[in-house]
């Protein structure tokens, strides 16, 4: 159950890298698939077993094709799983009518194979993909003692180890998978936060900056400059130490407002933030960064107070945008503020 448990967390926590594996899988299962399903037309001509079983292989191959092309719509990728549990369905319909329809006096080959692959090809739950081939080895079991009885047992010992050995390495290869995502998230999340206020750092800020200069990702509708008023005077009355966990709080009070709006916050220098805001008209990043000021001021730093002063660059609608001069007006804004007095919003 615990562990259950814990490949819900990681993998919730990991669905968008589970996601794409799972659809590259699928996509290349169904078209190997498809492939290989047309293979037996080869021997054909020299093998009198196959070509009795062509039109199976072609049915087969059909729908791997099929199902092939159906992924390739953007809209299917939300059942990626589901694709994946219906092609293994058909490579264990075609095994399985191999095994019991097509050639009854002969042990199951081509099925042994569907069971050790299933559980390595795809990431899910290991408790429902064991259940998956639990499902077709009763199936298989089943049909055999009525249609093969001389090899049924047979069958269902080689079908059970071959099934019990993928399910086990699978389910390994799953969790060796999990982790490895899971590492790979926490060190992007290490690279990336400011560790003093949780926020995102300076680094990630540029790497935002060139992704929105270089792509078609959305566009912010404005940027806010942060500079907390009379820092320094701060750190020497309460000290540097007081002044760190200030810091600390600014970046809960900030990430608490990043839940609340389309607000990404950046620790842009020692007590420098850069906001990016997203599809926000000016009044509504005036009055946003007018309640950021306004909670400041109200939050409790283990007894002390601050206040921050606000400078607010509205985007507008222009297509192209040179980012480093619209950060540029936000912090000329936020020396207005200053001098204004301030603990102000001001817009540039
Ligand atoms: P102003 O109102 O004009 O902004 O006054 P200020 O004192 O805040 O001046 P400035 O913005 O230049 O503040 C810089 C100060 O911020 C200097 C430094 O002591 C403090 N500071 C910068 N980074 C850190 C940090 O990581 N921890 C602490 N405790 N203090 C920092
Ligand atoms: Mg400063
Ligand atoms: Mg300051």
């Amino acid at each position: 159950m615990k562990k259950e448990n814990n490949y819900v967390q990681l993998a919730s926590a990991n669905s968008e890298a589970i996601r794409e594996y799972n659809e590259r899988i699928l996509s290349a299962l169904t078209l190997i698939g498809g492939i290989l399903a047309m293979l037996p037309l080869l021997a054909a001509p020299f093998s009198d077993t196959k070509i009795d079983a062509i039109p199976a292989y072609l049915l087969v191959a059909a729908f791997f094709f099929t199902l092939f092309l159906i992924f390739k719509i953007s809209y299917m990728k939300k059942y990626t799983l589901g694709g994946l549990y219906i092609c293994f369905s058909i490579a264990f319909l075609l095994a399985i009518y191999l095994s019991v329809i097509h050639s009854p006096d002969m042990r199951a080959t081509v099925l042994l194979g569907a069971f050790c692959i299933m559980p390595l090809c795809f990431i899910d739950r290991p408790a429902r993909m064991n259940l998956f081939a639990a499902f077709w080895l009763i199936v298989h079991t089943i049909l055999a003692f009525y249609l093969k009885p001389l090899y049924a047992l047979d069958d269902t010992i080689n079908c059970l180890i071959f099934a019990i050995l993928g399910c086990y390495i699978g389910n390994i290869i799953v969790w060796v998978r999990l982790e490895g995502y899971e590492a790979h998230r926490l060190l992007i999340i290490e690279k990336e936060t400011d560790v003093l206020t949780g926020l995102f750092n300076r680094r990630k800020l540029f790497e935002t900056l060139a992704v929105l200069e270089t792509t078609r990702a959305e566009k912010p509708s404005g940027i806010l400059m942060i500079d907390i008023d009379y820092f320094k005077e701060y750190n020497d009355t309460y000290g540097h130490a007081a002044g760190d966990k200030c810091l600390n709080h600014l970046g809960q009070v900030f990430s608490k407002f990043s839940r609340e709006y389309r607000l990404y916050f950046y620790r842009y220098g020692g007590e420098e933030f850069v906001v990016m805001a997203y599809g926000y008209d000016q009044e509504e990043l005036l009055s946003i960064a007018e309640s950021l000021r306004t909670t400041v001021e109200s939050t409790d730093m283990d007894g002390h107070h601050t206040t921050i002063s606000i400078g607010v660059a509205y985007c507008g609608q222009e297509k192209v945008r040179n980012y480093e001069r619209i950060i540029d007006r936000a912090d000329k804004a936020v020396y207005a503020s200053k001098h204004a007095g301030r603990n102000k919003v001001i817009s540039s």
